[in-house]
């Protein structure tokens, strides 16, 4: 009987791993197509599964780019906020295309203003992420070419996704056609792949625009599979699942095979239970909001009398926050072709609006002391002003979440949920 040998670890791989740390963004298996392959791994996250030894090219790549192992920010002449990082302009406002308004996740901005982009010709196509035929809780990246493709992948879905394992494919194409494309992916995502275009002309050629949105975390599938028990929704029986969307904020709302649908608001499905299962990559998020890419979208919620957002549903509106002179040149541009509608947005409420953003920002310097303290492996953040952030929190607040992390990492490190690659 012969033993199949395991390839040796990669070390980025082996330290993100190794700290739990993987985001799930697919960098990796972009960068080693040959030897990496993202898979699901219980409870329900998107993982590499490192197969063969990685070339030492592709090992330096990963180590560059991998969001797990950190992100680094520059703010350039742009004004620079602790709490949202580098901006241009903040606008409110939703695609003026009733349909995409109506299945965004917020005003549909982020739709309206891909489908401009396809009508315009600035690219041929999106790469962004929709609903799996096979799985409907779960995810797939798709190619969309036309507006009834960004109408059908437009909504939030809180579930895993690695949009970036599909740029081999998309290179392929616009070797062969000249096809560029626009992507749209989580703020880690983005923030990868703008590492990857450093130094690599082709891939800023081939993806001329990077879109993201505010991200609070990717829950497990597991954490799918109980708000499906709360619905009373059997799995084998779905047949379409959204996380919301089709209003404002919209419902969580499974069909089943005879037709029938059963739902949950927004703040009892996000809030109740999908929060509860978030990866722990984004309990050390520095970066939930967007850097990296030329402009992020948001929820541009109403605020109640003592500040709170409000989640009654009301027509969408979403946050455009432009990050980029592309992003503005962009954004200009589909207000111009009527595309999309705007209006000014305060971007002093901002901190109200998202408290979770806010929160975990303030929090971030003092759970990262925490990991190192316990001798976890902790991302490594540059430029992200965490200090200054910090500094917006009461002492005693900075110390809760100091101890919540480090009784969290001391339980890990006596045996937690790390499983280095093979
Ligand atoms: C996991 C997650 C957490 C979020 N957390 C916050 C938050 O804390 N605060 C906040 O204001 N907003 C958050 N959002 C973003 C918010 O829900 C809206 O996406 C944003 O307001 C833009 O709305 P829109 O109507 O303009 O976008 P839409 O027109 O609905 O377009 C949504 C775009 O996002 C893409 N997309 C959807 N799900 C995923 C996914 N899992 N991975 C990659 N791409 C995806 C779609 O392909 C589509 O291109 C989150 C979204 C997700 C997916
Ligand atoms: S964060 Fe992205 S690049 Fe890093 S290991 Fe995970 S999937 Fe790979
Ligand atoms: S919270 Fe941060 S690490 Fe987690 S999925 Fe969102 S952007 Fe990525």
């Amino acid at each position: 009987m012969t033993m199949t040998q395991a390839p040796p670890a990669s070390p980025a791989l082996n330290k993100v791993l190794r700290g739990n740390l993987c985001s799930g963004c697919g960098a990796c298996a972009a960068l080693a197509p040959k030897a990496v392959k993202m898979r699901m791994t219980p409870p329900g996250f998107l993982r590499p599964d490192q197969t063969a030894p990685l070339p030492a090219d592709a090992e330096a790549a990963i180590a560059a780019a991998c969001p797990g192992l950190g992100q680094t920010v520059d703010a350039g002449t742009r004004r620079d906020d602790a709490l949202w990082g580098p901006w241009i302009d903040m606008q409110m406002g939703h695609a003026t295309d009733p349909a995409l308004r109506h299945a965004g996740a917020s005003g549909g901005a982020l739709s309206g203003l891909l489908a401009h982009l396809l009508d315009s010709g600035a690219v041929d196509a999106v790469i962004e992420t929709a609903a799996s035929d096979a799985v409907p809780v779960a995810n797939d990246t798709v190619l969309a070419r036309s507006r009834d493709d960004i109408r059908a992948a437009a909504g939030s879905r809180y579930a895993p996704s690695a949009p970036l394992a599909a740029l081999p494919d998309a290179l392929a194409d616009h070797r062969a056609s000249g096809r560029r494309f626009a992507f749209v992916g989580k703020p880690c995502d983005v923030a990868a792949l703008r590492a990857m275009q450093t130094g690599d002309p082709e891939l800023r050629t081939a993806i001329p625009v990077l879109l993201s949105f505010f991200c609070a975390g990717v829950p497990s599938q597991d954490g799918a599979r109980a708000l499906l028990s709360a619905l009373d929704a059997p799995e084998d029986r779905l047949r379409s699942f959204r996380y919301r969307g089709n209003g404002w904020p919209g419902q969580a709302t499974a069909q089943l095979d005879d037709g029938s649908e059963r739902s949950m608001s927004y703040h009892n499905s996000w809030g109740g239970i999908l929060s509860k299962h978030v990866q722990h990559r984004c309990k050390v998020c520095a970066d939930g909001t967007g850097t990296a890419a030329d402009i992020a979208f948001a929820d541009a919620w109403e605020a109640d009398a003592r500040g709170y957002p409000v989640f009654s549903e009301a027509p969408g509106q979403s946050l455009i926050v432009v990050r980029s002179d592309t992003g503005q040149r962009l954004l200009d541009e589909a207000v111009a072709a009527g595309a999309i509608a705007v209006a000014p947005f305060d971007a002093t409420t901002l901190a109200a609006i998202q408290p979770g953003q806010r929160e975990r920002r303030r929090a971030l310097a003092a759970r990262l002391a925490a990991l190192m303290l316990a001798g976890r492996p902790a991302p490594r953040y540059r430029g992200l002003r965490l200090v200054a952030a910090a500094r917006q929190n009461p002492l005693r607040r900075n110390a809760k979440n100091f101890l919540g992390m480090l009784r969290r990492a001391l339980r890990a490190r006596s045996g937690g949920p790390t499983k280095p690659p093979r």
